[in-house]
C-alpha cells in the first residue's frame, strides 16, 4: 500500500471536536487506499503551558525533565486521535516516541533523529492496521530519557517519517492554507503561493516564518519529500495548498518569493574593543561556549588601521542573537572582560528590535534588490540598524515597533500581492 504521512498542528486538535474534524481528513485518504501516518503536535496552548510549569517550579531546570514534562502533550492528542478514529471503525493505534522508537541524540529540547526503524509500525500495517497515530516533537535519547526536538517540531516528525517510510506525501495540516508571501496574520494583501523551492522555504522559516519548522524542510530537501502544507479547516483536493517542492518545479521567477520576520531578537553592542588579529575569536569563541547562537554581525571601521608598529587602534563590534539568549551572552562578554580575554568600555543591549528579512532565489539573477528594499524602509522613515545578507536573502535589524510596517512596505515595493 502507498504510505500518506498527515500531520495535524496544535490549532488543528485544540479540542475534541477539531481531532474529529481531522480523523475525517484521515479516514478520506484511507480510503483513497493509504496506509497513513498521523503525526500529531499537542492541543493548541498545551506545550505553552507545560513550559511555564516547567520554569516556574524550576529556574536551571534539568533538560531531561523538561523534556519528559513538555513531550507529554502529543501523547494526550495521540491517544484521543486513535481512539476516534477506531470510534469510526477505522484501525489504528498510537505510538509514542519511544514505542517506535524514534531514535534521536541526547541533546534535550534541541535533539536530531538518529534513525526511525520501520518494523513495529510496518508489522502492524501487514496485519491490517490502517493508521498509525505517532506522537510528534519527541524521541528517544540512546540514554533511554525522552527528548524533545525544539518547538514547532511536528512539523519534523512528520517529514522524517515520510523519508523512512517512502511516503508519497507529506502533508502539513494547519490553520491557513499554504504558505503565504508573507504572514497573512500581519499583512492583509499577502498571497498565497501553490509552489515554494525547498531553499526559499528554508530561508524563509529559518528567519522566522513559523509556518513549518526549519529542520522539516532541510530534512525535506535532503532526501526529498513532497511536503504540502494545507488547510485543516476546509475541503481539499489534489491541488490545494503550497507544494514545497524543487526549483524547476516553480515558473516564476521574481527577485523575492517572500518576506518573514522575527520579533525575538535583541542587538548587544560593545563598545571601544581593541582593533587587533583575535579579537573577533575573543568575542564569539565565549558565546559559542555560552551556546549564544549570533546571528547579524557589525565591526565598525576603525579610526585608523591596524598596524603592528601601532598599536591601539579601537573599533565597536555589534551582534544579534535571540532575545531569551541576551542574559546569557552578556554574562559571557563580562566573564570574558574579567579573564582578560577582552577590554571594552561599555555593553549595550537593545531588546526592542526585529529583524525583517526578503527571501528569493531570484536574487541571483536581478541585481538592485538591496537598493530598493533600502529605499522602501526610507520611504517610511525607519532606520536600519544591522544589514546582513547571503545570496539569496537581504535582512535588517530595525526598532519593532516598525516591523509591521515594514513588512507591508516591502510586500507593496516588491508587488508580492501579484503573481
Ligand atoms: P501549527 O500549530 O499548525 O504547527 P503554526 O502556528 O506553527 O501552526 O504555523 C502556522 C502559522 O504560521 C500561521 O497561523 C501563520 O500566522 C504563521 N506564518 C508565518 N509566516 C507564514 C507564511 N509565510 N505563510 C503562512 N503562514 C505563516
Ligand atoms: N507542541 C510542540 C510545540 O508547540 C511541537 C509542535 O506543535 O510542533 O512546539
Ligand atoms: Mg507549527
Amino acid at each position: 500500500m502507498p504510505v500518506l504521512v498527515m500531520k495535524f498542528g496544535g490549532t488543528s486538535v485544540a479540542d475534541l471536536g477539531r481531532i474529529a474534524n481531522a480523523a475525517e481528513k484521515v479516514r478520506r485518504e484511507v480510503e483513497r487506499g493509504y496506509d497513513v501516518i498521523v503525526i500529531v503536535s499537542a492541543m493548541a496552548g498545551k506545550t505553552n503551558e507545560l513550559v511555564k510549569w516547567v520554569s516556574e517550579t524550576s529556574t536551571f531546570y534539568d533538560a531531561r525533565e523538561y523534556d519528559a514534562v513538555v513531550a507529554s502533550g502529543e501523547n494526550v492528542t495521540a491517544g484521543l486521535m486513535a481512539l476516534r478514529l477506531q470510534e469510526m471503525g477505522i484501525p489504528a493505534r498510537s505510538w509514542q516516541g519511544w514505542q517506535v522508537p524514534i531514535n534521536t541524540t541526547r541533546q534535550h529540547g534541541a535533539a536530531r533523529f538518529l534513525s526511525i526503524p520501520r518494523d513495529n509500525i510496518d508489522h502492524k500495517f501487514a496485519e491490517g492496521m490502517k493508521v498509525a497515530v505517532v506522537a510528534g516533537f519527541q524521541g528517544l535519547s540512546p540514554e533511554g530519557r525522552v527528548t524533545t526536538l525544539g518547538r514547532g517540531g511536528s512539523d519534523t516528525t512528520a517529514v522524517a517519517f515520510a523519508a523512512a517510510f517512502g511516503a508519497e506525501r507529506c502533508d502539513i495540516y494547519t490553520d491557513v492554507d499554504g504558505v503565504y508571501t508573507t504572514d497573512p496574520r500581519i499583512a492583509k494583501k499577502a498571497r498565497k503561493l501553490d509552489k515554494i523551492s525547498y531553499e526559499e522555504m528554508l530561508e524563509l522559516a529559518s528567519l522566522g516564518a513559523k509556518v513549518l519548522q526549519t529542520r522539516s524542510v532541510e530534512l525535506a530537501m535532503r532526501y526529498k519529500v513532497r511536503l504540502r502544507v494545507v488547510s485543516s479547516f476546509e475541503d481539499i483536493d489534489e491541488t490545494s495548498g503550497t507544494l514545497v517542492c524543487d526549483e524547476d518545479e516553480i515558473m516564476e521567477s521574481k527577485a523575492v518569493a517572500g518576506i518573514a520576520y522575527s520579533r525575538e531578537e535583541a542587538k548587544v553592542t560593545l563598545f571601544t574593543i581593541e582593533d587587533r588579529p583575535g579579537i573577533a575569536a575573543a568575542i564569539f569563541g565565549p558565546l559559542a561556549d555560552a551556546g549564544v547562537n549570533v546571528d547579524m554581525i557589525v565591526q565598525n571601521i576603525s579610526e585608523k588601521d591596524y598596524d603592528e608598529a601601532h598599536p591601539g587602534a579601537v573599533t565597536d563590534m555589534t551582534f544579534s542573537c535571540p532575545i531569551d539568549q541576551v542574559g546569557r551572552a552578556r554574562k559571557a562578554m563580562e566573564d570574558a572582560k574579567t579573564r582578560g580575554l577582552i577590554k571594552y568600555d561599555e555593553l549595550i543591549i537593545d531588546d526592542d528590535v526585529a529583524k525583517v528579512s526578503v527571501v528569493g532565489i531570484g536574487m541571483r539573477s536581478h541585481a538592485g534588490v538591496a537598493a530598493r528594499m533600502f529605499e522602501a524602509l526610507s520611504r517610511e522613515n525607519i532606520n536600519i540598524k544591522v544589514i546582513s545578507t547571503s545570496e539569496i536573502k537581504i535582512s535588517v535589524l530595525i526598532d519593532r515597533k516598525y516591523m509591521e510596517l515594514a513588512v507591508q512596505a516591502l510586500h507593496d515595493t516588491f508587488e508580492l500581492e501579484r503573481a
